[in-house]
C-alpha cells in the first residue's frame, strides 16, 4: 500500500508516529493509499526544521523570496496536470474543476510575487525638529497554516504562498482526506530554491493541530475548515497568545429578483449549487427568488437543467460533478435529505440513490432540489456540503436581503437582477462578506481578500490580498534623531506631535 508520507526540512519522511488513515478514491470507492498521522514529535519535529529555517530565508532580501515563488509558479504549472490528476483522484471532483483548484491558488502566489512593493514601510521626515520617523513590516516567525479537504491545492498555497513572500516560514497541516497535492507542492517549492525546512507538511488530525498551536516556537495559526472547528481552534490559539485567522463554513444564498434573467439565474445556480458537488465554501445552497411568479420559472427552470446534468467518475471529461469525497459525507448528505423530506419540504429532484454505471461503490450522490423551504428547518439552518439546493420562497426584496443577513453563517451571497440601484442596496446592507451581483460564486480574486462574516470567519483579517501580508508581518515604528550637540537635554513632559 502507498504511503503518503510528511514533508520536513526538505525530505519525504514517515516521522515518528505510526498511525494510518486510508485515502479514497471517492469514484470508485476503493482506498488508493494510506496517509501517515503524525503525532506531537512530527509536529514538533517540522517547527524545528522551520525555526532553523528562518534566519535565513527571512534575511533573504525580498525580491530574491519573490524569486522563488516566482519559479514555483513555474514548476506548479509545469506538473499541472500530474497535481490535477492526483488532486482529482483523491478528492473525487472532476478533471476540470481540479485545475481550477491549482489556478485559484497560484493566482495568490502570483499576487505574492509583487509582496517587496507591500512590504515597504512608510517614512516621515522631520516629524518633529530633527526626527524622523519610519515604520517597517517584519515577518512573524514560525506560522501553521491548518487546510480543509476541499481544495488541497488552492488552501495551502493562499497561505504559504503569502506568508513564505512575507519571510515567514511555514509548517501546514493539510486534510488527512486528500494529503499527497500539498506534498508535491511542498517538494516544487523547493526544486523552485525555497530553504529546507521553509515550507513542511505535517500528516495528521487532532493530535498534530494541539501541538502546532500548542508549541511556544509557533507565531500564528490560519485555519480553514468547518465552523465548530474553526471556532474551537481560534479560542485555543488566542488564548495562547497567537495571532489567528480562522475561516469556516458557510450557507451562500442567491437571490433571484423579478426583472432577473431567469436562463441566465438558473445556468448560474445549477453550476454553482452542484458544480464539484457542492463541496465548496462558495457553493450557492439556497435560492431565493422574489415573488410566486420568479419562483414558479426559476423551479421550472432548474428542474428542467437538472435533468440534463451528467454526473460520473472524476475522470469522465463528460461529467458536470462526480463523488463526494467519503463514504460519511455520502450519508450525513443523504440525511439531511431525509429531514427536509421529514420536516415538510418539497422534494422535487431526490439525488439518493445514483450511481454512476461501473462504479457502484463510489460516494455519490446526484443533484437534489428541495422547494417551499422554510427558515426553520435544518436543510436551511445548517451547512449540508453536498449537491442539495434548497429554494425558500420571499415575498419582497427586505425579505431577501433578510434571509442571508440573518443566517448564522456570513461568507458569499449574489444577487441576479437587471436593477442597478437595487443590486447596489443589497451590497450595501446585505450582512455577508463577499457579495456577487450577477456573478454566482464571488471568489474574490488574489489582490482582493476573502473572507466570510459573522459563523465564517473568526479573526480580524482576511485572507491573502493586502489583508494577507498584514496578518503575516507585525509593524514595528522607529523614531530616529541624530543630535548635533552633546548639550544636555532633559525633559520630563510627554514630547509632543507637533
Ligand atoms: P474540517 O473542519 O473537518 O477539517 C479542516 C481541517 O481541520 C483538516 O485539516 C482537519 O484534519 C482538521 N481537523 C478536523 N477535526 C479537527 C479537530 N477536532 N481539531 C483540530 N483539527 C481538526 O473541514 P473539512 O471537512 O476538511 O472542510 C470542509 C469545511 O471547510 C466546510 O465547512 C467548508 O465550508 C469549510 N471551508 C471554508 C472555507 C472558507 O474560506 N471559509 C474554505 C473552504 C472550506
Amino acid at each position: 500500500m502507498a504511503q503518503v508520507p510528511h514533508f520536513i526540512n526538505g525530505a519525504r519522511t514517515v516521522g515518528v508516529a505510526n498511525a494510518t488513515h486510508p485515502v479514497y478514491r471517492p469514484a470508485t470507492g476503493e482506498i488508493t493509499a494510506e496517509v501517515i498521522l503524525g503525532g506531537a514529535s512530527d509536529a514538533s519535529a517540522a517547527i524545528d526544521a522551520a525555526e532553523q529555517a528562518f534566519p535565513v530565508w527571512s534575511q533573504t532580501n525580498p525580491q530574491r523570496r519573490a524569486r522563488v515563488l516566482a519559479k514555483w509558479v513555474e514548476l506548479i504549472d509545469q506538473h499541472k496536470d500530474e497535481l490535477a490528476q492526483t488532486l482529482s483522484s483523491e478528492h473525487g471532483k472532476t478533471i476540470a474543476d481540479a485545475y481550477g483548484d491549482i489556478q485559484r491558488g497560484v493566482e495568490v502566489v502570483e499576487f505574492a510575487v509583487g509582496a517587496p512593493q507591500l512590504l515597504k514601510g512608510e517614512f516621515t521626515s522631520d516629524a518633529s525638529q530633527g526626527v524622523d520617523v519610519h515604520s517597517l513590516r517584519q515577518p512573524l516567525g514560525v506560522v501553521v497554516g491548518i487546510t480543509p479537504f476541499n481544495f488541497p491545492a488552492m488552501i495551502p498555497l493562499w497561505k504559504a504562498g503569502i506568508a513564505l513572500a512575507a519571510g515567514n516560514t511555514f509548517v501546514l497541516k493539510p486534510s488527512e482526506r486528500d494529503p499527497s497535492v500539498p506534498v508535491r507542492l511542498a517538494e516544487l517549492a523547493l526544486e523552485a530554491g525555497l530553504p529546507e525546512g521553509a515550507l513542511n507538511v505535517v500528516q495528521g488530525g487532532k493530535t498534530v493541530v494541539d501541538a502546532l498551536i500548542e508549541d511556544p516556537r509557533v507565531q500564528a495559526v490560519a485555519f480553514v475548515g468547518s465552523t465548530p472547528i474553526a471556532q474551537s481552534i481560534y479560542a485555543h490559539a488566542t488564548t495562547l497568545g497567537k495571532r489567528a485567522q480562522c475561516f469556516g463554513g458557510a450557507k451562500n444564498h442567491l437571490i433571484i429578483m423579478p426583472d432577473a434573467d431567469i436562463d441566465l439565474a438558473a445556468d448560474a445556480l445549477v453550476g454553482a449549487a452542484f458544480g464539484s458537488a457542492g463541496e465548496r465554501c462558495m457553493a450557492i445552497s439556497v435560492a431565493v427568488p422574489v415573488g410566486q411568479d420568479t419562483a414558479d420559472r426559476l423551479v421550472a427552470a432548474l428542474q428542467q437543467r437538472m435533468e440534463e446534468l451528467s454526473m460520473g467518475a472524476s475522470d469522465d471529461p463528460d461529467a458536470d460533478y462526480s463523488a463526494l469525497v467519503t463514504a460519511e459525507a455520502k450519508t450525513r448528505v443523504e440525511n439531511y435529505i431525509q429531514s427536509g423530506v421529514d420536516e415538510g419540504a418539497e422534494l422535487l429532484v431526490d439525488g439518493r440513490g445514483a450511481t454512476v454505471a461501473g462504479h457502484e461503490n463510489g460516494f455519490y450522490v446526484g443533484a437534489t432540489l428541495f422547494d417551499r423551504v422554510t427558515g426553520d428547518m435544518r436543510i436551511y439552518r445548517e451547512e449540508i456540503f453536498g449537491p442539495v439546493l434548497s429554494v425558500i420562497r420571499a415575498e419582497t426584496f427586505e425579505e431577501a436581503v433578510r434571509l442571508p443577513s440573518e443566517h448564522e453563517f456570513g461568507n458569499g451571497v449574489s444577487i441576479f437582477t437587471r436593477d442597478g440601484q437595487a443590486a447596489r442596496d443589497f451590497a450595501t446592507q446585505v450582512d455577508v462578506g463577499m457579495v456577487g451581483i450577477n456573478v454566482p460564486i464571488p471568489v474574490p480574486i488574489a489582490y482582493y481578500s476573502f473572507g466570510g462574516w459573522k459563523a465564517s470567519g473568526f479573526g480580524d483579517l482576511n485572507q491573502y490580498g493586502t489583508d494577507g501580508l498584514k496578518f503575516y508581518t507585525k509593524v514595528k515604528t522607529v523614531t530616529t534623531r541624530w543630535p548635533s550637540s552633546t548639550t544636555s537635554q532633559l525633559s520630563f513632559v510627554m514630547p509632543e506631535g507637533s
